[in-house]
């Protein structure tokens, strides 16, 4: 028996591969049909569909940029006039790390694009029809950077800041519609994002001595939507293995 019986859907940004992909397959196994946004991973958005079908749930492919609203609009306003989600999570992000002295204008604007103008435009699209339901919950993926900071990611930490108090003030403006905004915030976690990071240097900050699994991430944004969680809003939960506490 699933955990969520009434057919709930769950739209998730940048679900073609990493931490969104994992929470796309997750919430599947729990019984959310899922709304599934990529930018250009068509082959990747593809096998995550199948995992999602292979679960006995249905998977519908949201190829669009974030960052555009146009495009959003189109892809989305068709389908909440049918349906609406019962959760979005905006996970969706991009790296583009250097020294502020460095960082060209195009690698500022394209970090707060995909993180931050994003969850403007996917948040006023949704939370529009999310308000008559009167319930639902929205999750974004911030990070440890937005918490406290991290050298060459000047961009990706006001970024996810952002993200971190954009949340809170949902919260706010939300909560009395039932409609519940937490962040989950990663430290290292294993995906293609973190590649190129010097682990070994990194590793000995970790109490827990090693990095996340996306599956570590994509539990707690299931906790985080089930009703085990109905009182928690405008937090941060941290999964992070203890880099920083
Ligand atoms: P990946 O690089 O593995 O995946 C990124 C995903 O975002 C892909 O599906 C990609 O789609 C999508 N995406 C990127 N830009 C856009 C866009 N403009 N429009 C639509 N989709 C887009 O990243 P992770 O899984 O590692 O990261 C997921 C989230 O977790 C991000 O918000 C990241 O900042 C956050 N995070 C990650 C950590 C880590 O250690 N990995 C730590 C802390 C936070 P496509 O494949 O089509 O390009």
């Amino acid at each position: 028996m699933p955990e969520n019986s009434d057919n709930k859907i769950v739209f998730i940004s940048g679900a073609s591969r990493g931490i969104g992909a994992a929470i796309a397959v997750n919430l599947a196994a729990a019984g959310y049909d899922i709304w599934l946004n990529y930018r250009s991973s068509a082959d990747h958005a593809q096998a995550v569909k199948a995992e999602i079908e292979a679960c006995g749930r249905s998977c519908t492919l949201l190829p669009f940029d974030v960052t555009d609203e146009q495009a959003a609009t189109e892809m989305l306003e068709p389908l909440l006039i049918q349906n609406v989600p019962f959760a979005v999570v905006h996970n969706a992000g991009i790296t583009r790390d250097t020294l502020l002295p460095m960082m060209q204008r195009a690698e500022w604007d394209a970090v707060i694009d995909v993180h931050l103008n994003s969850f403007y435009i996917l948040g006023r699209i949704f939370s529009r029809y999310m308000l008559s339901r009167r319930k639902g919950r929205i999750i974004t993926i911030a990070s440890l950077s937005g918490e406290i900071g991290q050298a060459g990611q000047v961009n990706y930490s006001a970024a996810k800041a952002g993200l971190i108090g954009a949340s809170k003030a949902l919260a706010r403006e939300l909560g009395k519609r039932n409609i519940l905004v937490n962040a989950v915030s990663p430290g290292l976690i294993e995906t293609e994002m973190i590649t190129d990071l010097p682990l070994d240097k990194m590793l000995p900050l970790i109490p827990l001595g090693r990095v996340g699994t996306k599956k570590e991430v994509a539990g707690v944004v299931r906790f985080l939507l089930s009703e085990d969680a109905s009182y928690i809003t405008g937090q941060v939960i941290s999964v992070n293995g203890g880099m920083h506490m």
